[in-house]
């Protein structure tokens, strides 16, 4: 079996980052320090993002690249279709090909905010470009994302997991959510999800928030809801940056452990390419995850 796939399914408490690559190229050295010191934690599996209609994108390969054959960690490689032409798409798999990356995360990516002629993309959703991936592309796994609060564009969660259905149906391997503050949405979305046929793997996404910065960005992107002892934390450390770092790892921490605790064995970190706070993590959990 795959490793990503054998680690999303053991037994075993299993953990893995997502990192995202430099926006420009004079960081990259620098970066790829970060990212090998990351790997040298030897997590499940380490993802790396796709920059939605170009920015950051063009580094992803040769990150996932060499956390695969340097650091021998699996690598799962973002791809997004917004805004994309199908010759981009083919060219980005044929890349992967060549490196011998076989494993995906099949987004749409959002939809930018200036006006934007989707008759000129070739895939309006992820769907779409899963099925495509998975009939055109040398790809073993692919994964997926979904959101316990419902993506923000849908009108209700019913809805959403209906599309979500699609996705499973589209040869999507797994599902990987979007950041979320309260276990119990997670809780109450998986529900529904297998009451309506979705039975592929669902990887919690968990976010260490360590900057009060860092709430506003995750409001626009996600809408995530702020349970109140999270806000808690925010307005008493969140002026003082070692104790917001502390009061974010615990927060996160014990996120992670509830998680476990409730059978999910697999659990995916948003560690915003930040050796320390992947390192205390995974030092929190460390009897856990039988290391
Ligand atoms: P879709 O699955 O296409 O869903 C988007 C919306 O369309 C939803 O409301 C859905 O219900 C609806 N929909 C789906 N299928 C249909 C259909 N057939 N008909 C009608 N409506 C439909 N963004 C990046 O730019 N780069 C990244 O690397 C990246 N990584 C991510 C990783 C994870 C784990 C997550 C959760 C998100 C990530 N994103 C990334 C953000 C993501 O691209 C956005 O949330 C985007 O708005 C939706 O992407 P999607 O793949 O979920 O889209």
């Amino acid at each position: 079996m795959n490793d990503i796939l054998k680690s999303i399914k053991s037994d075993q408490p299993t953990i893995s980052f997502e990192l995202f690559p430099p926006k420009q190229e004079v960081n990259l050295e620098k970066y790829k320090a970060k990212a090998e010191q990351i790997a040298s934690l030897k997590p499940a599996f380490i993802s790396v993002t796709y920059g939605a209609g170009g920015g950051t994108s063009r580094f992803t390969l040769d990150i996932a690249d060499d956390i695969q054959k340097k650091y021998d960690v699996p690598a799962l490689a973002h791809l997004t279709c917004v805004s994309t032409p199908k010759e981009d798409i083919d060219s980005y798999l044929k890349s992967m090909s060549d490196r011998g990356l076989k494993n995906i995360m099949a987004l749409r990516g959002d939809i930018p905010e200036e006006n934007t002629d989707r008759s000129k993309w070739a895939f309006q959703h992820a769907s779409d470009l899963a099925s495509y991936i998975r009939s055109n592309a040398d790809v073993d796994v692919i994964g997926g994302a979904c959101y316990p609060e419902k993506h923000p564009e849908s009108k209700n969660m019913t809805e959403d997991i209906r599309h979500l259905y699609d996705k499973q149906a589209s040869g999507i391997n797994f599902l990987t959510t979007q950041m979320f503050f309260d276990n119990n949405l997670l809780f109450n979305f998986l529900y529904k999800a297998r009451e309506n046929g979705v039975t592929i793997p669902v990887i919690p996404g968990i976010m260490p928030v360590t900057k009060a910065k860092q709430i506003e960005r995750i409001l626009k992107l996600s809408q995530a809801f702020l349970p109140r002892r999270f806000v808690s934390i925010v307005d008493r450390f969140g002026d003082d940056e070692k104790s917001m770092r502390e009061a974010g790892i615990a927060y996160a921490t014990d996120q992670i452990i509830d998680l476990y605790a409730n059978g999910i064995n697999h659990v995916h970190i948003y560690v915003m390419n930040d050796y320390e706070v992947a390192s205390a993590i995974i030092n929190n959990v460390k009897d856990i995850l039988g290391r």
